[in-house]
């Protein structure tokens, strides 16, 4: 891999310098600088990812499985069709590497799967820092519970790797480019590729929608209506490069208050990931997301409001969705497309990566008897393998808008911390079902 590396004088001079040449280069910090803070130092490398065919190669070819999403969900999905034989397209409107919205901490639930697939080492090789810790805090009440698992690593990072992987697998990968579905017919999905304006038609046999939270992909607009919780927060997110050093590496920091929580941990690169859920009213009052995470983080008493309220917040569509099917004809939809829930307990990849697992051979079995029974099968499947973990982690999210109850919480949890232990083990708990 390539590296050029800038030695950067002072602050200015390093945004002027990096903003108009990297906009396509995956960029790594060093840790340098005063004992109080962590100055980050960019390193840049040469990690785009390359598509593997053009848009109008990929019209030209018809395709078993066409996956719509490169997230952990797609990806996957598209590495274990590929590696089952199959033809596969995975679809993805942005380059990559990409940020997305996220606290970038995989349990240990979703190491498991990875494990379970071949795929440890790729976290590993990614120096991801292994999570010790896990700071509640509301109202100045703080404690640190112990954590038996897991691990952050930037989503810029694992979407590449998990993507990587789907191609060292046998999928071609097509990037910047939209996929819209059209029409389910006797043998075929009819998907619009629309790439620099232009659009390409192309056919798939079966469609694995992949897209993420409320991205419409259907044509049709009625087909792509989602449930959403009139009570949900709102989802947002931002990395800080410049970070104090009393966010300790290999410690999850989670700020809670009325209005929301904002999650915060040290990256694979010493950057500072945020990532909150809020309410939406309480944004506005507050005059945007910055300000309101600013005043979550300050009220529990954690450093750096400041870098809080002037970072560079990127909001979602509300979290609380589902759909009210996931199957059609030729087609599933996995990950966050089929239905999210609050992120407090940290555990969407791990269903999103177990969803791409489990949904493959469904897949690679309909393009023998098509989806009039595997269709259904998933929706059981599915349900048995993330309900009981999306029914708990929704509770959670109920409890956390009653602040006298967490605070009450963290103070019970500071004086007898194991009582958290059998909570911690049931997030990291391996996913049984993926066994068969
Ligand atoms: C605030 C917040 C904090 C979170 N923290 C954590 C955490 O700490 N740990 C954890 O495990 N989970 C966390 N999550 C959840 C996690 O981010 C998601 O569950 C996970 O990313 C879902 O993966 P996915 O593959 O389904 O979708 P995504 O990761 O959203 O990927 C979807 C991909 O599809 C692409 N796409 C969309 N539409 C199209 C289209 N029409 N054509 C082509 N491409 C398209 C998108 O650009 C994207 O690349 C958090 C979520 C939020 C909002």
């Amino acid at each position: 891999m390539g590296h050029s590396r800038f030695a950067l004088p002072s602050r200015s001079a390093k945004w002027s310098r990096l903003q108009p040449t990297c906009h396509s280069k995956l960029i790594n910090y060093q840790t340098t600088g005063p004992a109080d803070s962590c100055w980050l130092e960019p390193v840049m490398t040469d990690s785009v990812l390359q598509a593997t065919l053009n848009v109008t190669e990929a019209s030209q070819r018809d395709w078993d499985v066409l996956v719509i999403g490169a997230g952990p969900s797609g990806a996957i999905a598209a590495r274990q069709c590929a590696q089952g034989g199959g033809k596969v397209l995975l679809v993805n409107d942005q380059k990559l590497p990409r940020d997305k919205v996220c606290g970038c901490c995989l349990n240990g639930a979703a190491l498991e799967a990875l494990n379970r697939i071949g795929l440890n080492k790729l976290v590993s090789d990614c120096h991801a820092p292994i999570l010790e810790n896990f700071v509640l805090a509301s109202g100045q009440q703080q404690v640190a519970l112990p954590l038996g698992a897991g691990v952050s690593l930037s989503r810029q990072r694992l979407d590449l790797e998990l993507t990587q992987a789907a191609i060292d697998a046998g999928a071609q990968f097509l990037d910047e480019t939209r996929a819209t579905l059209h029409a389910s017919e006797k043998q075929h999905c009819s998907v619009m590729l629309n790439h620099s304006q232009s659009e390409y038609a192309t056919r798939a046999r079966i469609t694995i929608i992949a897209s993420g939270l409320g991205r419409r992909v259907f044509s049709n607009r009625l087909a792509d209506e989602r449930r959403t919780n009139r009570n949900s927060r709102i989802g947002a997110g931002a990395v800080l490069s410049e970070v104090r050093s009393d966010f300790k590496p290999k410690t999850i920091y989670m700020a809670c208050h009325r209005s929301g929580y904002v999650g915060c941990v040290r990256l694979e690169d010493g950057r500072l990931d945020l990532a909150a859920a809020l309410d939406a009213n309480a944004v506005k009052q507050a005059g945007g997301i910055g300000p309101l995470a600013s005043i979550i983080t300050n009220s529990a008493g954690l450093p750096a409001s400041d870098a809080v309220a002037a970072a560079n917040w990127r909001g979602t569509a509300k979290l609380t969705q589902s759909r009210a099917t996931v199957y059609g004809d030729r087609l599933f939809v996995v990950g966050d497309a089929a239905g999210y829930v609050e992120p407090f307990t940290g555990e969407g990849m791990a269903w999103a990566i177990a969803s791409g697992i489990a949904v493959a051979p469904l897949a690679l079995q309909s393009l023998k008897v098509g989806t009039t029974e595997t269709g259904p099968t998933w929706a059981k499947s599915r349900t048995r393998l993330l309900g009981g973990r999306m029914w708990k982690c929704r509770l959670i999210s109920q409890l956390l808008r009653r602040p006298k109850l967490v605070k009450a919480a963290a103070w019970g949890l500071s004086h007898a911390p194991g009582l958290s232990r059998p909570f911690i083990r049931s997030l990291n708990r391996p996913f049984p079902e993926l066994r068969s």
